[in-house]
Order: structure tokens, then sequence, then C-alpha cells
């Protein structure tokens, strides 16, 4: 912890896991883990590069690229790239040990990884964010491969940006290799990437419901954000009869009184492709409130869908006098400490993001089997897949996390992936 002192995201992401990891190897009186949850803790390797790229007065800028390659015993390194202005190490160290333990979930042959760079795509145009995009993988093309390590999107990132990068590559290596997920289907993406994140969400939500004996239909629902993890879990929400009362982003919120109707939906995706912000979009019958969050309304379900730590003890506290049933983590780790231990408190239940949002990076590693074998599956076989894995990401949930009636889900998903990770860990020799 001394050595990561500078790194708070890290250590609160490690402190999270580690609290429900040293419960289980005191009881299960296995000592000889901790060794394991040691090596689970240290990144393999931290890349860092500068990225030069020209803007469109023809003056040169330098970003800072990164790319942490966290752990690759179950799997070549996976997880998503993120540009925003403030990405540093500390918050990639946490996203690529939350993303072991995620893709541990899966079930699928993949390590942990997260990059990016403290790159602003907001402030630039269309050619600005290509040029940068190909600066970028000029870098990275260096230190990724099919066997190696295959990123995807994240914040800031999304299938137009993963086009650009991965035609660079391709001018880089004279090679047509999936190198990148998250590519748009014409060129080797998988149908359903893009919605999988937000849809993934929904299902676990369900699984959440079914073990209390209720269902979406009618439910209403608080969503922040409005990224692709947002959107399409709105998405989802309004096929199962939800009511959606709230979007948000970076400056404010979009509080939608009678519900978001499909309409506004669709009308809110496509001004977000065109880059639009949420405030800008014209048509949908909401109201955008600035500087506000979307946690005094009164819900069933709280899907926190835009950042880390996006909800405080203050939020925390307002949203709990509403009773809400549950908090699904569609973002990562976007519950800070003092609002977990008061939803525990109050008998509110959480839905950790390592499982809630596993199902992008499961349906990447879905893109990566069709790309080896050069096939591309049909949505609705991607779909059930998708499915699948988020049935079973939940069974695991509540096989280690069962304490008495209740699921304490943070508690089955830290020591699930941990098992399998140690139990891989324990034939590379690390342990002995
Ligand atoms: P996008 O870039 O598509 O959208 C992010 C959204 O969050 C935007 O609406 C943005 O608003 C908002 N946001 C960003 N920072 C803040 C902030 N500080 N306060 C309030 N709102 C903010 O990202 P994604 O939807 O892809 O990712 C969202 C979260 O989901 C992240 O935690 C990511 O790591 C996680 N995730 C994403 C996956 C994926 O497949 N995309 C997979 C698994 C997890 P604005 O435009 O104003 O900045």
């Amino acid at each position: 912890e001394q050595h990561y002192s500078n790194m708070p995201q890290f250590i609160q992401a490690v402190n999270e896991v580690g609290d429900d990891v040293a419960r289980y190897i005191q009881q299960s009186e296995q000592p000889h883990l901790w060794r394991a949850f040691t090596v689970l803790t240290e990144p393999d390797r931290i890349i860092q590069f500068r990225v030069d790229w020209e803007n469109d007065n023809g003056e040169f800028q330098s970003n800072r690229g990164y790319r942490v390659q966290f752990n690759n015993t179950l799997g070549p390194y996976k997880g998503g790239l993120r540009f925003t202005p403030n990405t540093k190490i500390d918050e990639l160290m946490f996203l690529g040990f939350e993303q072991t333990f995620k893709n541990s979930l899966t079930g699928l042959p993949m390590g942990g990884a997260k990059g990016g760079a403290d790159f602003d795509p907001k402030n630039c145009s269309e050619s600005e964010i290509r040029r940068f995009c190909q600066a970028f993988m000029t870098q990275l093309a260096h230190h990724i491969g099919p066997d190696k390590d295959i990123p995807a999107g994240d914040i800031g990132v999304g299938t137009r940006e993963i086009g650009y990068m991965f035609h660079q590559y391709k001018n880089i290596e004279n090679e047509f290799k999936g190198i990148l997920t998250g590519k748009h289907p014409t060129f080797g993406g998988s149908c359903i990437r893009e919605e999988a994140t937000g849809f993934g969400c929904v299902y676990f939500s369900e699984h959440m419901l079914a073990e209390l004996g209720q269902n979406l239909n009618n439910k209403v629902c608080c969503i922040s954000g409005a990224g692709n993890v947002a959107l399409y879990t709105a998405k989802k929400l309004l096929q199962r009869g939800a009511k959606v009362i709230t979007l948000s982003d970076s400056r404010g919120v979009c509080y939608f009184q009678d519900g978001l109707t499909d309409s506004d939906l669709e009308k809110i995706i496509e001004g977000r492709q065109q880059r639009k912000r949420l405030s800008d979009i014209d048509e949908v019958n909401g109201d955008y409130i600035k500087d506000e969050k979307p946690w005094q309304y009164s819900c069933d379900l709280v899907f926190p869908c835009a950042t880390q730590n996006e909800i405080d003890g203050e939020d925390a506290a307002e949203l709990i006098r509403h009773q809400p049933l549950a908090v699904v983590e569609g973002a990562n780790m976007p519950c800070s400490d003092s609002a977990l231990d008061l939803f525990e408190e109050n008998d509110v239940l959480v839905g950790p993001s390592k499982a809630v949002n596993a199902g992008g990076v499961a349906v990447s590693g879905l893109e990566i089997s069709q790309n080896r074998s050069r096939l591309s599956w049909e949505a609705t076989h991607v779909d059930e897949r998708l499915q699948q894995i988020m049935k079973q990401i939940h069974e695991q949930c509540k096989q280690h996390g069962k304490k008495g009636e209740r699921i304490d889900y943070r508690q089955g998903a830290n020591i699930a992936a941990f098992l399998k990770l140690s139990q891989a860990l324990s034939f590379t020799g690390l342990l002995a």
C-alpha cells in the first residue's frame, strides 16, 4: 500500500476486494492464498509513451499514452482504452485490477488490462481525433497482438475511434488481425458488442430482481451518463417495460417526468453519434437541469453508468431516503466507500461493476473467437451467449455471496473471481 500511496483509486479497488478475500482466507483456513492475492495486486507491466500528433493549425501536440497490462494468467490481456483529459496511471491501475477479476467472472480466457491517454476528444475536430488515434496506435502497436493484448473502447473511445486505430495498425503491420475489439461489424466486429455492456447490466438486474420475486415491468429507474453504457441500459430497460426517468452527463441531469420514450432515446443515440451534448439534443421530452445529479429522484432501481465514484456518501444518503431496491453498477466503481457502507447498512442491494458490466468484455471475448475462426455470428446467437454468461455470473455471485437469506453480490463476485484466478495461478508455480 505504501508503494502505491499516490494512487488512491487503485488502493480503493484493492481494499474493496481485499476485505472479502481476507475474510475468505481466514474462514477457509487457507493462508497460502495470501500469496495469490499479493501476485494479483501487482501489475505485470506498465507501459507509458508519448503521442505526438498535429492539430488543425498545423501545430504538433504531445499527449501521454498508457497501457497497464495487469495480469495474463487466464489469457491474453484484455480491457478498454480511455481518452479523457484526466486519464492517469492511478485510474488505469484500478481499472486494470478490476478488469482482471471481471474477465475471470466471464469464464472466457482473458487476462486483464486497461489503457488510454490524457487526450480530450471533446475539444477536438473530427480530423484531430482521427490523427490522434493514428498517432496513439503507432506507439501502442508495439505492445499489442491477438495473442498478447487486445484492447477495446471505453470512455471517449467508441466504434469510430476503434476504426481509426484498427486501420492504422493495418497500415503499420500490413496484417488484418483481431488486435482490437469493438470494431464495426462490417470489418470483423461482433454484432451486439455496442449494446453488450448496457444489455448485460439489465440482464443482471433481472436476475437480482428474480431473487426477490420481482421483475422489471413498471420499475422506475434512474440512470446516470449518456454514453454507450447508459444508453443501451436505457434501451433494454424500455424493452422490459421499465420507466427510465433520468440520463445525465458531466454538466447536469436530464429528467423525464413521464418517462423516457423510444423516440427520445433514438434521438439521443443519434445526437450522441454526432458528438452532441445531451443538453443540445432537441425535441426530447426531458428537462435538462444544469449542475444536478440524478440521485435526488424517487426510484426503484439505480443504474450509475457514467464514471468512478460518481455516487458519494451524500448522494447515497439522498438515494436511501427513497428506499430503492438495488443499485446496479454499470460504470466501473461508481460508488465511493462511504456510499457502499451506507447502502449495506440500509439493506440496499448493490450489483458490483465487475459482475454487472462484464457483458461488454464478454462479447469482446466472443468477437475474438469470431475473428480467430473468420466467422461472424448472428446477433441473436451473440445475444443468447451474452444472456447465458450474465446468468452464470449471477450464479457465481449467489454461490459465493450467500449471507443467510441475502446475497452479498460484491463478496460473491470478489470471491468467485479470486478463486478462479488463484487456482490458475497455482499451476504457474508462482505460489510455491
Ligand atoms: P462514454 O464515453 O460512452 O460515456 C460516458 C458518459 O459518462 C458520458 O455521458 C459522460 O458525460 C459521462 N461522464 C463522464 N465523466 C463524468 C463525470 N465526472 N460526471 C458525470 N458524468 C460523467 O463511456 P462508456 O459509456 O463507455 O463508459 C461509462 C462507464 O462504463 C465507465 O466507467 C466505463 O469504464 C464503464 N464500462 C464501459 C464499457 C463499455 O463497453 N463501453 C464496459 C464496461 C465498463 P460527458 O459527455 O459530459 O463527459
